[in-house]
């Protein structure tokens, strides 16, 4: 087979009830492109029939390379083991659950050819709960202030990348990763362009709230050091804001008196906590940082693959 002029590199996780059609609707949009392609599926550790369902499609289609993790690591992760074997010179990651439908692709490649490193996406009436809204409103502010680049929506996987930018990608050894912000600090140019958001008809989302704070906090650490300065400025406001606090209780003091500050003792007790409570989550964020250089000075693989099908050398090998 030739160098496909692009590839999708799709993480799957327990996605039994989508993959028929999501395998079919990638298949006939990138046929219908009328570029060389590849789709390499990701299986990231799926317990259900994913496995053997991915593994069927390499058997069935040339254009299909489906690699098994030997377990779950997650979805970046997964996405790095696609892009670590993609061969296109544009690349585009897709989620599994058809939330991203596969019929933008064309629309992404044309924004490609405009020529710039990146195109990003904004999901326009997107269908999520109304909590993953806010939260991914708030998180994109800052993601835009930390990084410079105004893209909308870092949360929606449905993106494409150049080669270079790809290679730039896969030469950071990390551990804890978010693709788009990190695609987006090696771009020197990028567009965004609006996209259609499904529901997810079937399966559930993969993420539980527990996982989603992981991911958020990926996400954050993965500003570089943007949080810890923002954690210093809050600490400065809120340490001036003690002492004019202070300033100003040795005045009422002196002139209510003292049986006014007595009564004053439970207020001070409610602003204590306040500033405890900042404490730890400074203390916090910095546990967070500190976990991921553990993580990185261990720097073990990112992931173990078990089996490569469809891909001309099928040799696993950790990276
Ligand atoms: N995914 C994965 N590994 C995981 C979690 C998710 O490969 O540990 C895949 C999942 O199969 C899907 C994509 O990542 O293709 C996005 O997951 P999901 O749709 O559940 O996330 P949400 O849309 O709820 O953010
Ligand atoms: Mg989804």
């Amino acid at each position: 087979m030739t160098t496909p002029e692009f590839s999708v590199v799709i993480p799957v996780y327990n996605e039994e009830e989508n993959l028929p059609e999501l395998i079919d609707r990638c298949f006939t949009v990138c046929r219908g492109s009328g570029r060389d392609f590849e789709i390499i599926f990701v299986d990231d550790g799926s317990r259900d029939a994913s496995r053997a369902m991915l593994l069927a499609a390499a058997d069935r289609h040339a254009e299909i390379i489906t690699i098994i993790l030997n377990r779950n690591y997650g979805q970046h992760a997964a996405v790095f083991a696609g892009l670590e074997r993609s061969k296109g010179e544009i690349v585009i990651t897709l989620d599994a659950d058809l939330q991203n439908p596969p019929e933008e692709i064309p629309n992404l490649l044309r924004a490609m050819d405009e020529g710039v490193d990146v195109v990003g996406t904004a999901r326009e009436n997107r269908q999520d709960s109304f909590f993953r809204r806010i939260a991914s409103s708030v998180v994109n502010r800052m993601v835009r202030q930390a990084t410079g680049v105004m893209m909308h929506d870092y949360g929606c996987m449905l993106r494409a990348y150049r080669r270079p930018i790809v290679q730039a990608m896969l030469q950071c050894s990390e551990r804890s990763t978010f693709i788009p912000i990190l695609a987006n600090s090696f771009a020197g140019s990028t567009a965004e362009i609006p996209v259609r958001h499904a529901r997810r008809e079937k399966g559930q989302s993969k993420y539980s709230l527990l996982k989603l704070i992981s991911l958020q906090y990926d996400l954050l650490t993965s500003m570089s050091t943007f949080p810890l300065r923002l954690l210093s400025f809050f600490g400065a406001v809120i340490s001036l804001c003690g002492i004019a606090f202070g300033v100003l209780l040795i005045l009422l003091r002196i002139f209510y008196g003292d049986s006014w500050a007595a009564e004053g003792v439970f207020t001070l007790f409610a602003l204590l906590f306040v500033f405890i409570g900042a404490q730890f989550i400074g203390l916090g964020l910095l546990g967070e940082y500190i976990g991921r250089i553990y993580h990185d000075v261990r720097s073990r693989p990112r992931y173990f693959i078990h089996e490569i099908r469809g891909a001309e050398d099928a040799t696993p090998q950790p990276q």
